[in-house]
């Protein structure tokens, strides 16, 4: 298997008495490299995260991670890797100084807190106790002793359930600065616009199967329809011949018509001609791709289509 990756899985499976709950799954994160894995509720992320922690005993396939298998429990491997769990039990009579330090005592490398602190932007917190930060702020503390003992690869599950617009986007920058130190990254969150925002790279996973890989943008790209959406002015529709020229599918909800535009361009041409020419004004105009919200829906609306509904 090749060194140089962060994560190398093969043929992934693990089963919970008969019933399979990751079927088959290969994966690859770049050392570096902050990677997503995304699904929806019971496809198997959990399961096929704690494999990678060393959490969980897996039935079959191969696993690497740092070069290491985790099932073999390792001492420097447990070193290498940083885990920040949804909630972490944190003396909360500590400041934050005292509990970053306290983990870091656990590893033979460690981070100085002055440096961990900047990182998760809590340098102004230093002093303050662990009960009287606010929720997103405990959440950065938890990445914080997370990297305390100075990983290669830290293992974030959801770190923004629960915050508020601008702590999001405070744990956003935090992401970014684990990125520029080097760090490699492996998120699991149901936030789609999260992992667009952060991910280099994402990998779906649907009833314990990978159905979807790539960069956010190379998702996006691959599905083919553009949305052309705008108003017409009360009293005037569209003619049929328009319509058609249009080459998409054409849906008019509570006045906003949208087109599916498979050729865009084409299409902004001939609805922008027709309205130039009639001096009909298309109010609210916009020409969109899809996020990638809308791209993993389809594709797990696919997959479970697919599977017949069972999970
Ligand atoms: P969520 O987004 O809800 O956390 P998930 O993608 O993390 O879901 P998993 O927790 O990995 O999904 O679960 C995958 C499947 O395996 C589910 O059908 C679940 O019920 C089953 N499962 C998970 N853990 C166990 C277990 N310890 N014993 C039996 N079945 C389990």
């Amino acid at each position: 298997m090749a060194a140089e990756l962060a994560v190398h899985v093969q043929g992934l499976r693990k089963a919970y008495g008969d019933r399979e709950a990751v079927r088959g799954i290969d994966l690859s994160v770049q050392q570096g490299e902050v990677f997503a894995l995304l699904g929806p509720n019971g496809a198997g992320k959990t399961t096929t995260v704690e494999i990678l922690e060393g959490h969980r005993e897996r039935t079959g396939g191969e696993v690497r991670v740092l070069g290491y298998d985790p099932a073999k429990h390792e001492r420097a491997f447990k070193e290498r890797i940083g885990i920040v769990l949804q909630t972490t039990g944190v003396d909360r009579y500590l400041t934050v100084r005292e509990a970053v330090e306290l983990y870091a005592g656990y590893y033979p490398h460690p981070l100085k807190v002055d440096d961990v602190l900047p990182v998760v932007g809590l340098e102004s917190e230093r002093d303050m106790r662990v009960r009287r930060l606010s929720g997103g702020q405990q959440r950065r503390l938890d990445v914080a002793i997370g990297l305390a003992g100075d990983p290669d690869l830290l293992f974030l599950d959801e770190p923004t359930t629960g915050f508020d617009p601008s702590a999001r986007r405070q744990a956003w920058e935090m992401v970014r600065n684990l990125r520029s130190l080097g760090k490699t990254v492996f998120l699991t969150t149901h936030y789609l616009d999260e992992a667009e925002q952060l991910a280099d790279r994402v990998a779906v996973i649907a009833g314990g199967q990978i159905i979807a890989e790539g960069s956010p943008q190379e998702l996006i790209a691959a599905q083919p329809d553009t949305t052309i959406a705008f108003r017409l002015p009360d009293g005037i529709a569209l003619p049929s011949e328009v319509a058609s020229a249009l080459g998409g599918r054409v849906q008019t909800v509570e006045g906003l018509t949208r087109i599916e535009a498979s050729t865009p361009t084409a299409a902004l041409y001939a609805l922008t001609r027709w309205a130039t020419e009639q001096r009909v004004e298309l109010a609210d105009l916009s020409v969109a791709r899809p996020s990638l919200e809308e791209v993993y829906l389809t594709l797990t609306e696919d997959a479970d289509s697919t599977a017949g509904g069972a999970a």
